[in-house]
């Protein structure tokens, strides 16, 4: 998950309308949301918006430029948000009202060099997710 941070302006180049129009309601959006939520918002905003295989499809590309995040909260449904390339979030994910909150730190960072001195195993990417109740739930 260490890729090279790009110019998101050269990459907005490049993008098909599809992903440029995800793009654009992902950062109004600012939080996670399933690729159906992405479909039906921007279809109440525009009836010839893309179909759903289209806004899957922008999504995937979205997530191999990493511009956009792919996150899994265990409910076998993928929630997407935008992030600054090269970087990633972590969530704090509510069980009771599924409301999720970033971190502002990476966590493991100093765990992955942990494990490159200890066992010599050059960790490429990681995926962590807390779950628990929130403040507003407890
Ligand atoms: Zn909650
Ligand atoms: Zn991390």
């Amino acid at each position: 998950m260490a890729k090279q941070p790009q110019s998101t302006v050269a990459v907005n180049a490049r993008l098909t309308k599809g992903s440029q129009k995800v793009l654009q309601l992902l950062e109004k959006r600012n939080s996670l949301s399933t690729a159906q939520e992405i479909h039906s918002l921007l279809r109440n905003e525009d009836e010839s918006a893309p179909g759903l295989t289209t806004v899957y499809r922008a999504l995937e590309s979205l997530v191999a430029l990493g511009l956009v995040q792919s996150v899994e909260l265990g409910d076998g449904e993928k929630r997407f948000e935008l992030v600054t390339p090269g970087e990633h979030h972590h969530h704090l994910v509510c069980e009771r009202c599924r409301e999720s909150i970033h971190l502002d730190q990476c966590l493991v960072e100093d765990l992955e060099s942990a494990i490159k001195t200890k066992y010599g195993f050059a960790v490429t990417g990681h995926i962590l997710e807390i779950f628990g109740v929130c403040k507003r739930c407890k």
